[in-house]
């Protein structure tokens, strides 16, 4: 019974045959001059094309290998060679949390947000923190937690007062599954990963707005604007434009199918060691942080485990380092809380009888 679909999801049916296909019959390199190659290109001018329509927005698309790199890559490519101040929050994911590390050691004025007890960002540190030098900002619409909904229609609204200053948004645990009150041409970056709505692993995009000059940290062809040069995968990149409109359709369904399991999860946990760290009015539904007062979240896995309930602590990317979840920290303020805390994740997958037998064992516990 898995319940880490905000670590990955399987990969859809159709999206996988999808894949097969484009392999078998279009090998052929897209940057080849022959037909076969112009007809791969043809696909991937075609995929880019039909990305921008479902937004709305006329930005570049680059495909890249996850959002890790999309991240690195847009925050990274756009301030090589500035110096200044940069704003970011304490409840990013480590792919953008470390870049400002990064940037931070390189002598940039990095500022991180705070957030409240529900896990959203102070936007009247934002407001305070903001003057025509600030260079970028970056808030991310889904924190991958506790699953906390930032607003990012008032962050837009902050940041377009300084019109020199950028906003990168991390769209990765949003996308396809919150509704969205911005436009996607108000934001000047962001970035997704395919294997978190029922695509491939292994590819991810970064999304741009064509007036930014990006510096590239990768040489070769002049494939992918330049910034992602090298031979891409037709296959990956199909499967990653089809996982997503097809979930992007699907996201209001999906939407109400989780909530009705996020609510049975929630109404039914009676275990007084038990502390929520995802408040479910501010929170997707698909994310639920939870904490016992007295066991290491590392053997809640594993009790959950022996039951052959799968769940994380915290971030799958940081759950190797014993150090207390520091999302949970931001929200709790309680180092014990933060580190016996799980992460339980659903999907439309889940079925009601995987989350009695979840909330059965947690109860007991
Ligand atoms: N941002 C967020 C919010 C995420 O949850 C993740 C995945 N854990 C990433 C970025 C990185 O995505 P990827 O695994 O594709 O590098």
């Amino acid at each position: 019974m898995y319940f880490d679909y905000t670590a990955t999801t399987p990969m859809d049916d159709e999206i996988l045959e999808t894949y097969i296909k484009i392999q078998k019959e279009y090998y052929a390199n897209a940057t080849s001059l022959h037909k076969l190659g112009q007809t791969s290109n043809q696909i991937y001018e075609k995929v880019k094309k039909n990305v921008q329509e479902m937004f709305k927005i006329e930005h570049n698309v680059v495909f890249t290998s996850n959002a890790t790199e999309a991240n690195n890559l847009g925050i990274l490519g756009y301030l090589k060679g500035k110096k200044g101040k940069v704003i970011t929050t304490i409840l990013e994911h480590p792919s953008v949390y470390e870049v400002f590390k990064e940037l931070e050691r390189e002598g940039f004025e990095v500022v991180y947000l705070n957030c409240d007890e529900n896990g959203i960002i102070d936007l009247k540190q934002l407001r305070n923190e903001m003057s025509k030098d600030v260079l970028l900002v970056s808030v991310m619409f889904v924190n991958n937690i506790i699953g906390s909904i930032q607003p990012i229609d008032e962050v837009i609204r902050i940041v377009k007062e300084y019109p020199k200053c950028k906003l990168h948004v991390d769209m990765v645990q949003g996308l396809t599954k919150i509704p969205v009150n911005f436009n996607f041409s108000d934001i000047d970056m962001f970035t997704f990963s395919a294997h978190k709505f029922y695509g491939p692993k292994g590819i991810g995009g970064l999304i741009y707005k064509n007036n930014l000059c990006l510096e590239k940290n990768l040489y070769g062809s002049n494939a992918q604007y330049g910034i992602k040069p090298g031979t891409f995968d037709l296959g990956l990149i199909v499967c990653a434009y089809k996982a997503l409109k097809k979930y992007y359709d699907l996201q209001k369904t999906n939407y109400d199918i989780v909530s009705k399991y996020r609510d049975y999860i929630y109404d039914n946990i009676k275990n007084d060691k038990v502390m929520f760290n995802s408040n479910r009015n501010y929170c997707s539904p698909f994310i639920i942080g939870l904490s016992f007062n007295n066991i290491q979240g590392e053997t809640l896995v594993h009790i959950l485990e022996s039951n052959e309930l799968y769940v994380s602590t915290g971030s799958s990317c940081s759950s190797k380092i014993k150090k207390p979840e520091k999302t949970i920290l931001a929200v709790t303020h309680d180092e014990k809380r933060a580190s016996n805390s799980i992460r339980i994740s659903l999907s439309h997958l889940t079925k009601q009888c995987e989350v009695e037998k979840l909330v059965e064992v947690i109860n007991s516990i």
